[in-house]
């Protein structure tokens, strides 16, 4: 399986010296579905920010669709998150007064796709999420479960490698959330490496495979079953 994601030894340490993520080594092999999940505090965000070239490490080799980040220009990163990552955000901010179609068709933006080209994929991004009816409505015209399944349908328009959600359900009625955990099952059924972030457990236990985490390294990785690999306090 091709690795998208490849923590070695990565280390986050913010400006004021808190290390959100200590030494963690983590592989995702294309098309997984995961779960990083642990309580709040623990460096999901951190490892979700990392993950999608939102920041970089502070040591260690992380290695995202092949590139690795610490080699690259901030333009280079920049074009590898704009092609090949999609973001699932807790909550999604539409434009007030701006249709979801165009909303939607501005997440292929910086791709280079001419604007009838974004449209008609645009369109057919939602139709996929069962927003297709929806097309023209503006942001306060949508539940909040339909505006996080044209948030997904944003995120998977430029057809990305990898798509990160974190705590995509978040705010969301249980029927909605069941329904957006549907359609990240579908992409990922149809190829696309998806990794959620969650604190919810349940959540996690739907997912293929689960890392653990607590304070800044993982705990748990259900994929080599151990629940060992560097438990907490291991000092490193
Ligand atoms: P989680 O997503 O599991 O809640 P985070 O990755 O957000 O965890 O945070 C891990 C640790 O890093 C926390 O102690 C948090 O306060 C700290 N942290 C997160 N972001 C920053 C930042 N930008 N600057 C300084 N500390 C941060």
């Amino acid at each position: 399986m091709r690795p998208v994601v490849q923590f070695e030894s990565v280390t986050k340490t913010y400006p004021g010296g808190v290390t959100a993520v200590n030494g963690v080594d983590l592989c995702i092999g294309a098309g997984e579905l995961v779960a990083v999940a642990g309580p709040s505090g623990s460096g999901k965000s951190t490892m979700l920010h990392l993950m999608g070239t939102l920041d970089r490490p502070s040591a260690g080799r992380l290695v995202i669709d092949g590139h690795e980040v610490s080699a690259l220009s901030d333009r280079a990163i920049s074009a590898l998150r704009a092609q090949r990552i999609g973001f699932v955000f807790q909550q999604f901010h539409l434009a007030v007064g701006v249709p979801v179609l165009e909303t939607v068709a501005d997440g292929l933006l910086y791709a280079g796709v001419p604007v009838r080209e974004r449209r008609r994929r645009a369109k057919e991004a939602l139709s996929r999420v069962g927003l297709g009816h929806r097309i023209d409505h503006l942001p306060h015209q949508l539940s909040g479960g339909e505006r996080q399944r044209a948030a997904v349908a944003r995120a998977v328009i430029g057809k990305p490698a990898l798509l990160l959600a974190d705590e995509p359900t978040g705010n969301l009625d249980s029927a909605s959330g069941t329904t957006v955990l549907g359609l990240l099952r579908e992409l990922h059924a149809a190829g696309t490496t998806v990794v959620v972030i969650t604190h919810d457990r349940e959540m996690a236990q739907a997912l293929d495979r689960r890392v653990e985490m607590r304070d800044g390294r993982i705990i748990t990785d259900t994929s080599t079953s151990s629940h060992t690999i560097q438990a907490a306090g291991a000092g490193r």
